[in-house]
């Protein structure tokens, strides 16, 4: 680690890898380290000799500091790296998150977890052998808005919790892309944003789903030949609440969550963009500042290691979704059957 700030008040900044230089690293991820007051890139693993060169001079990064697929365990020889950051095609997490953990790094995975319950176990597995954190890039868990929903829920400033609807899709273009592949995205609008509301509706609820139903609906039959385009469930919580969630890669501009209480509500509409969240309650518009979702993720889950506490989004917070899809999809195979979850 580093030392910087202030003489009288020096902050450690732990190294983070990120493993693949694609969309997400590139224009948010990146950019937010810059931000972050606890981490910063010390090394980057790509396949790509360019990006490889062209990181290396934008960040200043040493030779000793740059990785391919095929060398990244030699990550274990390096000190300055504490925490991997997987951000690859969904069902290359696994792979990648218990090779970081072998080399004895913390990791942060992106969403969703993996493809497979299975695959979130081994991942949880690796981690606790190695004595490493393992979290989820479940950003939204950082961002006040959110937060806010689930004050308000919590805390019952309009009541009980009666009722909650969340949705987030967006039209997805290149019909060659990996997030239409199977093999490599696990399924389709769901897995990817999807997970979004899924979680909007349990971090708001404070609480476990028990049953879920589901149906789903396809417009383009070749762009969506291996993966869903257009998904609705509906979920039962205990204590009588429930949840309707949707997801489409077929619509821009569904990104909204809102809870229904006894005597109000409160919405977040957008409510999982990277930025210019909006916020309303029966009461009047929230007042709340917006933050790099992902700066506030890394350095939360840097402040986790460095005070030896647990973060909020462990793993397993992401198998927990991945038992819910996996019931979801099983639900529209059986033709819209309940699945009991508890
Ligand atoms: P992307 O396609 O832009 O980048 C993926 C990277 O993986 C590329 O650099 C690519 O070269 C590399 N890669 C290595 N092996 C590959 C292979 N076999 N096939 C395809 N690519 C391969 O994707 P992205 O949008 O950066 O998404 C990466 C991950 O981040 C996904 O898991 C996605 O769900 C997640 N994500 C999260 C958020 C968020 O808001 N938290 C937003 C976008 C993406």
């Amino acid at each position: 680690f580093v030392l910087t700030g202030r003489a009288d008040e020096p902050v450690e900044k732990l190294g983070v890898a990120l493993v693949g230089l694609g969309n997400l690293s590139t224009n948010q991820i990146a950019p937010a380290l810059q931000k972050t007051k606890y981490c910063r890139l010390a090394a980057i693993v790509s396949g790509t000799p360019e990006k490889r060169q062209r990181w290396s001079a934008k960040y200043h990064l040493p030779t000793r500091a740059i990785y391919t697929y095929e060398t990244f365990d030699k990550i274990k020889e390096n000190p300055d790296v504490d925490i991997v950051y997987v951000v690859l095609p969904n069902a290359m997490h696994g792979e990648y998150t218990i090779r970081a953990a072998q080399a004895g790094k913390h990791v942060l995975c992106e969403k969703p977890m993996e493809v497979s319950v299975e695959k979130c176990q081994e991942m949880i597995e690796a981690c606790r052998k190695h004595g490493r954190q393992l979290a989820v890039g479940y950003r939204c868990q950082f961002v006040p808005h959110h937060l806010e929903m689930m004050r308000i829920s919590r805390e019952r400033q309009f009541g009980p919790l009666k009722l909650l609807e969340a949705s987030f899709g967006f039209r997805i273009g290149d019909p060659n892309q990996w997030r239409l592949k199977h093999a490599l995205a696990g399924g389709g609008a769901l897995m990817d944003v999807g997970v979004y509301a899924l979680q909007g509706c349990r971090y708001t609820a404070g609480a476990e789903p028990v049953e879920i139903s589901a149906f789903e609906t396809k417009t383009d039959l070749e762009k969506f030949k291996e993966v869903d385009e257009t998904i609705s469930w509906h979920m039962k919580f205990p204590d009588g609440v429930i949840a309707t969630g949707g997801t489409s890669y077929s619509a821009n501009g569904i990104n909204r969550l809102y809870a229904g209480f006894e005597n109000g509500w409160a919405s977040l509409d957008p409510a999982y963009s990277y930025g210019g969240l909006k916020g309303r309650t029966s009461k009047g518009e929230m007042d709340l500042p917006q933050v790099d979702h992902f700066a506030a993720e890394l350095d939360d889950f840097a402040q986790c290691i460095l005070q030896n506490k647990p973060t909020r989004v462990p793993g397993e917070t992401g198998l927990q979704d991945l038992k819910i899809t996996t019931a979801i999809y099983d639900s529209i195979r059986s033709g819209g059957k309940t699945i009991q979850l508890a």
